[in-house]
């Protein structure tokens, strides 16, 4: 079969009917930055409020980080990577505690998507769409992500309902359920997949954007802060 690189990698896509407590907001990140203290033996620093650690320093090089359970773990690079959370010794002798990437990353796959379900248009929030169509596990139907048209000239501005703007979704024609998460898109015309998602109020698709949940949204763009700060660190830790 000649598809388009499109359809290949579309393929068959796998939507995880993970049900994972809602997370939001519920973590503490940030950065403590604990005061030149000494450069040679050990120096006491803060974990969170309430966890601490002893860094165990020769000669201005950090060697290990000992937990209070007696762990101890080196230093690589200026950097001692704990379960959930990275130490980073400055070359000016601070110290930086970030959550690790990957933990951020998780929180960032966690993140919950709007669907609206294809006959009703009912709303599903669920942090287990990876894609679309999602498979809406209660009942199995076809859920596809909510779309919203910010062109400002579009009808559509003043057709929102409740605090919601209109929202509509891109259904593409042909898809198949394989079992309860799994879809198959190789029956999908080859043009039904290749075009933008186009708003059906004023026809135009330069304008649609993925609705975010608006906490979500939040979220998403202090988690992506949150990467780009420790990264910095990183860097600078290995300057
Ligand atoms: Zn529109």
């Amino acid at each position: 079969m000649n598809f388009p690189k499109t359809i290949r990698r579309a393929g068959l896509v796998i939507a995880p009917l993970a049900l994972v407590a809602f997370l939001v907001g519920c973590r503490q990140e940030g950065t403590t930055v604990t005061p030149v203290v000494s450069k040679d033996g050990e120096e006491t620093i803060h974990l969170s409020d309430t966890e601490t650690a002893t860094i165990l320093w020769e000669r201005g090089r950090p060697v290990a980080l000992k937990k209070t359970n007696g762990e101890r773990i080196p230093f690589q690079q200026r950097e001692a990577a704990l379960e959930k959370r990275i130490v980073l010794a400055m070359p000016d002798g601070s110290i930086e505690v970030h959550r690790r990437p990957d933990v951020v990353n998780e929180d960032l796959d966690g993140l919950h998507h709007l669907y609206l379900k294809e006959a009703s248009l009912a709303e599903v929030i669920t942090d287990g769409g990876k894609g679309e169509p999602y498979i809406d596990p209660s009942d199995g139907a076809f859920c596809w992500t909510a779309r919203t048209c910010t062109n400002p000239d579009c009808p559509s501005q003043t057709m929102g309902q409740g605090d919601r703007p209109y929202l509509f979704i891109n259904r593409l024609p042909g898809v198949k359920k394989l079992s309860a998460d799994r879809v198959d898109f190789t029956g999908v015309p080859a043009a039904a997949l290749e075009a933008p998602p186009k708003c059906p109020v004023c026809g135009n698709s330069e304008y649609v954007e993925v609705y975010e949940l608006p906490d979500v949204g939040e979220r998403r763009q202090q988690l992506a802060k949150e990467l780009g700060t420790v990264r910095s660190a990183r860097d600078r830790a290995r300057e």
